[in-house]
C-alpha cells in the first residue's frame, strides 16, 4: 500500500580516497510520517549535510534505500528524478539562495516554473504564502531590498509553494540574530504542519523546537 512516510533503511555513503574509502554514513535508519519534525545535530564533519543531500536526492547513496511516498527516488532517471524532487521536496538553506534579479513573488514562483508554465492560481498562492510569512507589502521587492530575516521568509514561501511532502532545512536560522531566528522558526514550524520536516542545526534552541532530535555519531543517526 502506498504510504506518505519517509522510510530510510541502512543508508550508506562512502567517498573514494587514494587509500581506503571514507565511510560517512554506515547504516542510517529513519521512519518519519507527515507532520513529524526531526532536528539532526552533530559535530562538523559528522555527515549531516551528506545525509540531507541524499534525502534531497541531490546526491545518491552507496547502499541502502530511501522511500518517500512509496517511491524510491534513486530508481528514477534524469528528468523523472528532477520532477520528483521539484514536486516532493522543499529546501531551505542557511543562505537564502534567492535569485537576485527576481522579485520576492518571482522567487516564490520559481519551483512552479520548474514544473511547467505558471498559472494565475500559482500567482495567487504565491501572494498568499508571502502574506502568511508577513511579506504582503514586499512582493515586488528584490532580495537586495529585503532584510536577512525577510529574505529567509521568502525562502520559506518558495520551499512551500509545491506543497512538498518533505521539507529539508540546513541551518535555516544560522545567519539571523536570535529574535529574527525565533520569528523565522515560528513561521517554518507553523506553515509546515502537514509536511515531514528535517532540519540540520547547531542551535540547541531550534533543535528543541523541532521536538524530536537525533545525533549523527560514527555514521549512524542515534536518539538524543
Ligand atoms: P557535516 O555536514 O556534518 O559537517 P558533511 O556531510 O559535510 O558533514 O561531511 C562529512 C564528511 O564527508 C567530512 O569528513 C567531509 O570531508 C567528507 N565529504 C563530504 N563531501 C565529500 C565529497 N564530495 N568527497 C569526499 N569527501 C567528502
Amino acid at each position: 500500500m502506498p504510504t506518505a512516510d519517509l522510510i530510510v533503511s541502512e543508508l550508506r555513503k562512502e567517498y573514494p580516497t587514494p587509500t581506503q574509502p571514507l565511510v560517512v554514513l554506515r547504516g542510517v535508519n529513519l521512519l518519519l510520517s507527515p507532520g513529524e519534525r526531526l532536528a539532526v545535530v552533530g559535530p562538523s564533519g559528522s555527515g549531516k549535510s551528506t545525509l540531507l543531500n541524499i534525502l534531497g536526492t541531490l546526491d545518491s547513496p552507496s547502499g541502502g534505500s530511501v522511500h518517500l511516498g512509496g517511491v524510491n527516488p534513486f530508481s528514477l532517471l534524469g528528468k523523472e528524478l528532477a520532477r520528483f524532487r521539484s514536486r516532493t521536496i522543499g529546501f531551505i538553506f542557511q543562505d537564502h539562495h534567492l535569485l537576485p534579479q527576481c522579485t520576492a513573488l518571482e522567487n516564490v514562483l520559481l519551483p512552479r516554473l520548474a514544473l511547467g508554465k505558471t498559472t494565475e492560481e500559482d500567482r495567487r498562492r504565491s501572494v498568499e504564502l508571502l502574506g502568511q510569512v508577513g511579506l504582503a507589502e514586499r512582493v515586488t521587492h528584490l532580495p537586495a531590498e529585503l532584510s536577512g530575516g525577510e529574505r529567509q521568509r521568502v525562502a520559506i514561501a518558495r520551499a512551500l509553494i509545491n506543497r512538498p511532502a518533505l521539507l529539508l532545512c540546513d541551518e535555516p536560522t544560522g545567519n539571523l540574530d536570535a529574535k529574527t531566528a525565533d520569528t523565522v522558526a515560528d513561521l517554518l514550524l507553523s506553515l509546515s504542519r502537514e509536511t515531514i520536516l528535517i532540519g540540520v542545526t547547531h542551535s540547541a534552541h531550534l533543535a528543541e523546537r523541532f521536538g524530536r532530535r537525533m545525533q549523527m555519531a560514527d555514521g549512524e543517526l542515534v536518539d538524543g
